[in-house]
């Protein structure tokens, strides 16, 4: 079973992904927590080279094949062992990521998005969980968390507010195109809370 979190900047993605990992832990099932851009030691060395340097150092174009290609060996290396092995595989982004971050920047990119991804990975997750949130309350979580940071990772997030509104719709555009595995949660309140909304789709769907 190949579960993913995906949502706009702060959104709570990571903390939502970490607790339902530890919830089927409970319950005795071998679970790979990973994340995107990243999961794997080459993908962790591509995600380096999108997140540091430079806003402008990469064109949209090249911006997506290296998201593709550290997608590409986060499956090979990561999550489809994982799946083979019958454990859990729980990201945090995927390739909807790439649909909605770099097609919302530049709409015609999105041919390229999709024809990369039939190409190079041509796999999607069982079910998306979309943590959805006013774009004002994401920002204010991921700038307090960016406070503590060693590593300057927020240039993308400084993109602003009107860019995550258009990420939101963009999020909410693809729930609409995929409605088999697509979960919209509202992410508004505390952590505990939102769980408590990702548990309930998952114990009355039993997917794993
Ligand atoms: P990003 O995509 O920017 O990495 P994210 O969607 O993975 O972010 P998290 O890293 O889980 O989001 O959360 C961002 C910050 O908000 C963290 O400091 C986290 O502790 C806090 N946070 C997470 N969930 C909630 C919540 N429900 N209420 C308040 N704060 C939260
Ligand atoms: O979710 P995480 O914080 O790990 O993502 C790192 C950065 O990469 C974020 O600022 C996010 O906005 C950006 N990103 C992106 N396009 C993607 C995935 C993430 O611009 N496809």
């Amino acid at each position: 079973m190949f579960i993913t979190f995906e949502g706009i900047d702060g959104s709570g993605k990571s903390t939502q992904a970490r607790r339902l990992a530890e919830y089927f832990r409970a319950e005795g099932r071998e679970v790979v927590l990973t994340r995107e851009p990243g999961g794997s030691p080459g993908a962790e060395e591509i995600r380096r080279l999108l997140v540091e340097g430079e806003p402008e150092r990469w064109s949209a174009e090249t911006e997506i094949l290296l998201f593709t290609a550290a997608r590409r060996d986060h499956l090979e290396r990561t999550v489809l062992p994982a799946l083979e092995r019958g454990a859990i595989v729980i990201s945090d982004r995927f390739a909807d990521s790439t649909r909605v971050y770099q097609g919302v920047a530049q709409p015609e990119l999105r041919v390229l998005v999709d024809n990369l991804h039939d190409l190079m990975i041509g796999r999607e997750p069982d079910l998306t969980f979309i943590l959805d949130i006013d774009p004002a309350e994401g920002l204010a979580r991921g700038m307090h968390r960016l406070a503590g940071a060693a590593i300057d990772e927020s240039r993308f997030e400084k993109r602003g507010l009107p860019f995550q509104e258009s990420l939101r719709e963009g999020f909410l555009g693809l729930a609409a195109e995929f409605p088999d595995r697509f979960r919209v949660i509202p992410a508004e309140g505390g952590p505990e809370e939102v769980f408590g909304r990702i548990v309930g789709v998952v114990e009355a769907e039993s997917p794993c």
